[in-house]
């Protein structure tokens, strides 16, 4: 965490909660959340797109300070792109942030460095912060290459960008042997391919953009292990599966400033 860089703590609800839960969901967090939680943190929950237009309602009518996101965004405009939702439509919903890259749908539905560069540059056109997600398989840590096959998808997923361009994304470290599984990485073992991927930004962008660049870590983060892992100088914030389906621990992570490390 850094005194630059705003936290952002952000709930991928994945599969779960339909717009019914969704409301009340959010309207739980909203209940307990206050401005200066908000000053100091962003709280951010992407959702199936079903629940966006109930959550767009809920917030402008309650005039939330919580924001929301979808899951995924499709490379494309428009045309025939069967069951996918362009950028332009997310963005005229109300969308802040699309999720893109997460490692089940590299693995589920075959996604690429190439796939996930060309939706994040989608999100960026329509005004949308993709949060680009990135991480190595259990049998690369365990060979010790956790480091350069990270940065190598980073670079791929950022192939062609501009400074600009790069200065608005959200990137979310989340090594996949963490995901779902209730393994964390240890702090300093995020903290090592946080900063290293703050590193390869700095060389590739310069500094300045680089140091406004948040990076999330992701992997079973949740109320007991947030504050520690929020401790660390390029961790930003978290991206969150399974503790934000409880919106008493996700709003108790958004206030890590409260806990102790
Ligand atoms: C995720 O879905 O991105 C994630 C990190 O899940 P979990 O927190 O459940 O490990």
């Amino acid at each position: 965490m850094s005194d630059v860089r705003k936290p952002l703590m952000a709930g991928n609800w994945k599969m779960n909660l339909n717009h019914f839960e969704a409301v009340a969901h959010v309207q739980k967090m909203a209940f307990a959340l206050d401005d200066a939680d908000y000053d100091a943190c962003e709280v951010v929950v992407l959702v199936p797109f079903t629940d966006l237009r109930s959550l767009q309602v809920l917030v402008d009518a309650d005039k939330l300070r919580i924001q929301y996101g979808s899951q995924d965004i499709s490379a494309h405009e428009k045309g025939a792109y069967t069951g996918e939702v362009a950028g332009s439509m997310l963005s005229k919903i109300g969308c802040s942030y699309a999720v893109v890259g997460h490692s089940e749908r590299r693995q589920y539905h075959g996604e690429t460095n190439e796939d996930i560069n060309a939706k994040a540059l989608a999100a960026l056109a329509n005004g949308i912060t993709p949060i680009i997600c990135y991480g190595e398989a259990l049998e690369v840590r365990e060979a010790g290459d956790q480091v350069m096959y990270s940065l190598d998808q980073v670079e791929k997923c950022l192939a062609g960008f501009t400074p600009e361009q790069a200065a608005s994304v959200v990137l979310a470290y989340e090594p996949i042997w963490a995901i779902g599984t209730g393994l964390t990485a240890s702090p300093t073992d995020a903290q090592e391919v946080c900063g290293a991927t703050r590193g390869w930004l700095t060389d590739h962008f310069g500094s300045e953009v680089a140091n406004s660049i948040r990076i999330l870590y992701g992997g079973s983060m949740k109320g007991s292990n947030v504050a520690s892992l929020m401790s660390q100088p390029d961790i930003d914030g978290g991206l969150v599966g399974g503790a934000s389906l409880d919106p008493d621990e996700f709003v108790a992570m958004a206030r890590h400033r409260l806990l102790t490390p």
